[in-house]
């Protein structure tokens, strides 16, 4: 089993997709082991997307990114990376195929509805950005 870190970006939780979006995680055989609704300040989504700090699109991401609440999540599943951004589909929506999040839920290559960690290395630390380790539950324990 493995972890990914998603986010349902501040566009589709102020449109109302937050419910649509967890259902298709579900659906797709996600157990969910983390979720919290977050407010990012500015700070924070630029801690969050360092890696980006010098592409042109920086600014106007983490502002947007910090412009309302999003949520963030844990993501289980047998390659959860790779499966989630299968799901996601391309970053930009108009690129992104039939039965994707993005298609069917963004609205520009910013405003793109959700985001996955893209490398086992990348999960590590935006997992660790917004969860403790306590925080990501495990299976229950079967009752003897
Ligand atoms: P994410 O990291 O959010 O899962 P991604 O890996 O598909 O998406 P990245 O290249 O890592 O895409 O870009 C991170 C985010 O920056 C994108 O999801 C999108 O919101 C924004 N972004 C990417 N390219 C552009 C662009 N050309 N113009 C504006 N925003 C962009
Ligand atoms: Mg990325």
């Amino acid at each position: 089993m493995e972890q990914t870190f998603a986010i349902i970006k501040p566009d589709a939780v102020s449109s109302g997709h937050t419910g649509a979006i967890l259902q298709r995680i579900e659906e797709a055989g996600f157990r969910v082991a983390a979720m919290r609704m977050v407010r990012m300040t500015k700070a924070e989504a630029e801690g969050f997307y360092a890696v980006h700090r010098a592409r042109p699109f920086f600014d106007s991401l983490t502002t947007f990114m910090s412009s309302g609440p999003a949520v963030v999540l844990a993501l289980e599943a047998a390659d959860a990376i790779a499966r989630w951004r299968t799901l996601m589909g391309a970053t930009d929506p108009g690129q992104a195929g039939e039965g994707t999040l993005r298609r069917r839920f963004g609205s520009s290559i910013e405003r793109n509805a959700t985001h996955g960690s893209d490398a086992p290395e990348t999960a590590a630390f935006e997992l660790g950005y917004f969860f403790r380790g306590l925080e990501r539950v495990g299976e229950p324990v079967p009752a003897p």
